[in-house]
């Protein structure tokens, strides 16, 4: 991959290093989002594995979150794993934020090809966008473990009890999210694959990448216009050919021409 050093920010936002990158994603038309928990928290979805996240609350449980949220549990335990699922991992009220919007504008613009997450909220898809990728499900969509009809919320909220029982086969319906102890979806991996290898400009951004299999993916990304955008600088900046450090939220509507980020002191 071609490196461009001296264009790299050195910790604070950078105006001419972000000038730099929204002029290329002006002149994009393959370009890739590859997003994680970042890219949600300002629409109040809790990040997994930060400090004040998801899996550092216990909320009265004998149970820690990553056990919940495990394949053995939802097959020990349905009825617990359920109540966690629903009352942990759905925000009701959440809405897409300028992150969200500003992908969804992109894709709409023609730039914007394909948003991959790791996100399972649903909210790139309520922000308009079209293709996107999700690797480790949709918290909004069940399944039928026994025929594969699917349901959604509205069909769990209304089961006399849970787990919900198909009314096809009589089966459980489950979530359709990747839980601990399951494979990713081969299918939705090759699609991941198959658009960063066409990427002309890759974004990545919301994401320590240290979970799998994000590093691994953007390996298949052989152009020279990976752009990062995180919060604190990390050991993975040197992959990127631009870094944009900031919020997400504030930073990719600037990259859609959308509007300007405010200024802080
Ligand atoms: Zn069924």
């Amino acid at each position: 991959m071609g490196r461009s050093q001296e264009t790299r920010s050195s910790g604070v936002m950078d105006t001419k290093v972000l000038e730099a990158v929204k002029e290329i994603v002006a002149g994009s038309s393959n370009l890739v989002f590859f997003g994680g928990a970042g890219v949600s928290t300002a629409s109040g979805i809790p990040d997994f594995r930060s400090a004040t996240g998801l899996y550092n609350q216990r909320r009265g449980s004998k149970y820690p979150p990553e056990t919940m949220l495990s394949h053995a549990f939802m097959r020990q335990h349905p009825q617990e794993f359920y109540d966690y699922h629903l009352n942990n991992l759905i925000t009701r009220s959440a809405k897409p934020n300028p992150a969200h919007l500003a992908l969804a504008e992109l894709e709409k613009a023609g730039k914007l090809k394909a948003v991959i997450t790791q996100n399972i909220d649903g909210l790139h898809q309520a922000a308009g966008s079209k293709n996107v990728i999700e690797l480790h499900g949709n918290t909004y969509k069940f399944y039928c473990l026994g025929c594969g009809k699917t349901y959604d919320l509205a069909f769990v909220d209304s089961a006399k009890s849970l787990p919900p029982i198909c009314p096809v086969c009589g089966k459980t319906v489950r979530p359709d999210v990747v839980l601990y102890g399951e494979a990713l979806d081969s299918g939705v991996m090759q699609a991941a694959i198959n658009a960063i290898r066409k990427a002309d400009v890759l974004i990545v951004g919301g994401t320590s990448l240290v979970v799998y299999p994000a590093a691994g993916l953007i390996d298949f990304y052989k152009s020279d216009k990976l752009i990062l955008i995180n919060r604190e600088a990390t050991p993975f900046d040197a992959w990127a050919n631009y870094v944009l450090h900031g919020d997400i939220a504030e930073i990719l509507p600037v990259l859609a021409g959308m509007f300007y980020p405010k200024t802080t002191a």
